[in-house]
């Protein structure tokens, strides 16, 4: 679906690896799978996960590896990563190698409990997508009831430009490319036109100028838009 965080599961186990895609789908988000670490850096480098659940153990490049290699690479260090262990002498291991890992789950876990870990990652970088309200001066956008206020009066919005601002909410300041606004919220299989772009961004202004308020969103010139 367009929009939902996409998570990176890199896991050599097939058995594993579909039962955690099969679960993480289930959730609500995306999900690439790789089976080795080199798999997992050109997928990274190609399309950017949200979250990444890594297991230590992989063929050629190992998990942690993986991890450090990220970490060190200013586009990536951002992403956070859930290392996956067989055994915690292990993870202690890992853990005392200071890979960077945003978080670790000792196998054999739960799925529940490992769902629980990544939205935990999911709320610190993209709190919309775990059901938060966001705020940003006087607009208060709720995910959960699916509404948008402006200093207090209820905003009617598109579905297109209710998932706008929350990408423009999540991360207030960011400038946006067309191209990053329509991967995030059309989705990466849809084509659609980066001047539809433009219409909806006009539309979501339009709707957020309610009595004449200020409008929050910023055209930078040959590069797209930003909130404040
Ligand atoms: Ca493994």
């Amino acid at each position: 679906m367009a929009g939902e965080p996409l998570v990176l599961v890199v896991e050599d186990e097939p058995a594993q690896r579909e039962v955690l895609a099969y679960n993480i789908k289930a959730e609500g988000f995306q999900v690439v799978t790789a089976e080795a670490g080199d798999e997992a850096l050109d997928l990274v480098r190609e399309t950017p996960p949200d979250v990444i659940v890594l297991d230590w153990m992989l063929p050629h490049v190992s998990g942690i590896e993986v991890c450090r290699q990220l970490k060190m690479s200013g586009d990536t260090a951002r992403i956070p990563i859930i290392m996956l262990s067989a055994r915690s002498e292990e993870m202690d291991r890992v853990r005392g190698l200071e890979t960077g890992a945003d978080d670790y789950v000792t196998k054999p876990y739960s799925v529940a409990e490992l769902l629980a870990r990544l939205r935990t990652q999911l709320r610190r970088i993209r709190p919309a997508a775990v059901g938060e309200r966001l705020e940003f001066d006087d607009i208060l956008l709720d995910m959960t009831e699916h509404r948008v206020y402006r200093a207090g009066q209820s905003l009617s919005l598109g579905p297109t430009e209710f998932r706008l601002l929350t990408a423009f909410m999540e991360r207030p300041g960011r400038v946006w490319s067309r191209e990053q606004l329509l991967d995030r919220v059309w989705g990466r299989d849809i084509y659609v036109d980066s001047r539809t772009v433009d219409v909806h961004v006009g539309r979501l202004r339009k709707a957020l100028r309610v009595d004449g308020a200020e409008d929050p969103i910023r055209t930078v010139r040959g590069a797209g838009y930003a909130l404040g």
